[in-house]
């Protein structure tokens, strides 16, 4: 039976009461759902416009492979965010940055027109020798004030996206984001600002060697890949960045205006962990 705060977990992520399999005794779904989460949803879920940056498309349904083999890499001639090595000379070479150097030329940047409209920069938080990278795309005024990624409604659900897979953030788990200072309202960061912003999450990934990768949105995922395309033709997929799993998602604010799509949400983050699973020991 799932405990009280499994069940608040579940219902935020509009996934309780529980979905029984056909043919499998509802006891046995719960297990499932409380041990190891191995649920696909079989509602039907219409395809719907984001409201945030990206056109998300009509989501296929899931595509899950075999795990291990059968990613989908980055294709390098596609890769649409040419960052400028002058700007950011000393992120592109891992072995001559480390952490507080990487804070102090995030904290210090001005390489974009996005500073301008920003008190100060989010770097991302969390465990630096996390398994676990969750990516979303930029951080909102709230963020920006705490100097934390993901705070408020959207952070609130994250934070329950990944308890419902066991995870806490700061745990084995760093967030971050693509682009570290807060757009003004209304003001969606160009390709050419993702670009100027790209190799220092590119040097996070360097220094926390993360086992898996979860882009929460298409502005995390297309950075990643290094090529556009429709969040519902990514997600579903196991991809690669630079060798290491990557899984594609909806980002959590999208969630919460599309409660439906949690659902699709929830066979990711199955993905994921099925992902992990197969990973666990070889760090
Ligand atoms: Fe620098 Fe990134 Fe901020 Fe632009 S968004 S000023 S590249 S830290």
């Amino acid at each position: 039976m799932l405990n009280l705060r499994d069940e608040n977990v579940m219902r935020e992520l509009n996934l309780y009461p529980l979905w029984v399999r056909k043919n499998v005794p509802s006891s046995e779904s719960a297990s499932l759902v409380a041990d190891q989460p191995q649920v696909s949803p079989s509602d039907d879920v219409v395809g719907r416009v984001s409201t945030r940056q990206e056109t998300i498309g009509q989501p296929k349904a899931v595509e899950l492979q075999p795990q291990g083999v059968g990613r989908v890499s980055a294709e390098p001639n596609l890769h649409q965010y040419t960052h400028k090595p002058d700007l950011h000379a000393a992120c592109t070479n891992e072995n001559t940055i480390d952490w507080p150097a990487l804070k102090q030329q995030v904290a210090s940047c001005t390489a974009c027109k996005l500073r301008a409209g920003c008190t100060q920069t989010v770097f991302g938080a969390g465990d630096e020798n996390a398994d676990w990278l969750f990516v979303g795309d930029w951080p909102t005024t709230e963020d920006v004030a705490q100097d934390q990624p993901f705070v408020g409604q959207a952070g609130k659900l994250l934070d329950n996206m990944l308890a419902s897979i066991k995870l806490k953030r700061g745990q084995n788990v760093y967030i971050a984001n693509v682009v570290k200072c807060g757009p003004a309202e209304n003001h969606v960061p160009t390709h050419d600002e993702i670009a100027q912003c790209l190799p220092y999450l590119q040097q996070q990934i360097a220094l926390i060697k993360p086992k898996v990768i979860v882009a929460l949105g298409k502005t995390a995922a297309t950075a990643l890949l290094g090529k556009d395309a429709t969040l519902g033709s990514l997600r579903g997929k196991l991809h690669d960045y630079q060798g290491v799993p990557l899984l594609i998602t909806y980002h959590p604010a999208y969630l919460l205006r599309t409660p439906a799509e949690k659902a699709h949400a929830w066979d990711d983050l199955c993905m994921a962990v099925e992902t992990m699973k197969q990973l666990q020991g070889t760090k």
